[in-house]
């Protein structure tokens, strides 16, 4: 009889582990119980008997399933930015599994007074809490916090369950001597923080500056590279410098400034501290391969190697976000993708091609030790997939 719910992912030919100090294990198969991982090594040295699926992945990489750090859902799978549906859906096949939310600021309406606020942010926990879009887990209720807040609502949102301040700048709170209040008063109840760095995003918002940044002490920097606006060189160069942390590069912002920041975290030796995010849905849409794209172009323009720019959109925002997903050990949750090169890509294999700029086509998508998607609908297509073979 079985114990519970088995899945024995074999025949991995690339094992990405999301760990910055050895992107790739030596393994080709992996075991999953009832969502978490119970086994990373050799097919022949570990039990696969009895399992309830098994899948073959002939060959092809398995990674982590990508984690997005910055995105901004309102409610289901529907974004009233660009009138959108299954816009979470379209992430799962470019490799997304996992987003965190960086404040639901697209509601039509969204409350400003303090009780609103709290409120959208409970309900906006909850509503992902209880449903995830095709398997997504959304990490939402981020509240854009405003002026007037005491510590006590900082109490009051974390007893409730909220976790994540929506970014800082985005409300009326854009001081650093505020900011800096009540950040400290959020995290000293375990919400962690972002702020908006750069120009404004969209009318209504407005210009975080450096400074107000590092006055604030948000646990990440968020868009470094601005969204879309970035600050100039050299205060992005200050931020890097002068605190330790996080250094969110989005798809939405300004690229040169991204691979800017991104090199200033390796001369630090602090490459720990990049995370990767696409600000969606944002102004310029909806980017389903966003995080693909983004470790593309810094593996390749930004020449690091595949596999560490991996890390940036997998285990580095496991670290930093305190997530049971986006690392290959032992007890954490079987979130994972199953990808390999793209047809006719250039490049001796899938690394190699992506370090050359190009994109891997995902193959198949695992939440909780769950096939959620086969091949992508999105992605250009692998050349070769995994099977589910029972
Ligand atoms: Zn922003």
């Amino acid at each position: 009889m079985r114990a519970g719910n088995k899945l024995v992912v074999r025949n991995v030919g690339l094992m990405l582990s999301g760990k910055l100090e050895q992107p790739i294990l030596d393994a080709d198969c992996i075991v999953t119980l009832d969502g978490k991982i119970t086994a990373i090594g050799y097919e022949k040295d570990l039990d696969v008997s009895e399992a309830s699926q098994t899948i073959d992945a002939k060959g092809t990489a398995l990674s982590p399933g990508l984690i997005d750090s910055h995105v901004h859902p309102v409610i289901g799978d529907y974004t009233p930015r660009q009138q959108q549906l299954s816009w979470i859906d379209s992430c799962l096949h470019g490799g997304v599994t996992c987003m965190i939310s960086a404040g639901e600021v697209h509601l039509p309406g969204r409350p400003k007074d303090i009780v609103g606020l709290k409120a959208l942010a409970i309900a906006s926990q909850r509503w992902y809490e209880n449903f995830r879009p095709s398997g997504v887990k959304v990490i939402a209720g981020a509240p854009v916090i405003e002026e007037g807040m005491e510590e006590e609502d900082f109490k009051e949102l974390a007893a409730a369950g909220v976790t994540l301040l929506g970014e800082v700048g985005l409300g009326s709170v854009k001081a650093g001597d505020t900011a800096k209040q009540m950040v400290s008063w959020a995290r000293k109840y375990g919400i962690q923080s972002t702020i908006h760095t750069g120009g404004p995003s969209i009318p209504g918002s407005g210009l975080i500056d450096k400074d107000v940044v590092l006055e604030a002490d948000a646990d990440i920097i968020g868009h470094i590279n601005g969204g879309h606006t970035a600050l100039p060189d050299d205060q992005i160069l200050c931020l890097c410098e002068q605190c330790t942390r996080g250094i969110e590069i989005v798809h939405n912002g300004n690229e040169r400034s991204g691979l800017l920041a991104m090199r200033a975290a390796f001369d630090l030796g602090q490459p720990e501290r990049v995370i990767l995010g696409t600000d969606s849905p944002a102004g310029s849409g909806v980017q389903p391969l966003g995080i693909l794209r983004m470790i593309a172009m810094l593996s390749s323009l930004g020449d690091v190697p595949a596999e560490v720019a991996f890390c940036f959109a997998t285990g580095n925002t496991s670290r930093m976000r305190e997530l049971d997903c986006g690392i290959l050990e032992i007890g954490k949750a079987a979130d994972f993708i199953i990808i390999d090169r793209a047809q006719h890509a250039p490049g001796k294999d899938m690394l190699d091609s992506i370090h050359q700029g190009n994109l891997p086509g995902v193959g198949m998508t695992i939440i909780d030790g769950e096939v959620r998607s086969t091949r992508s609908r999105n992605t250009p297509p692998a050349e070769t997939l995994p099977e589910l073979v029972e």
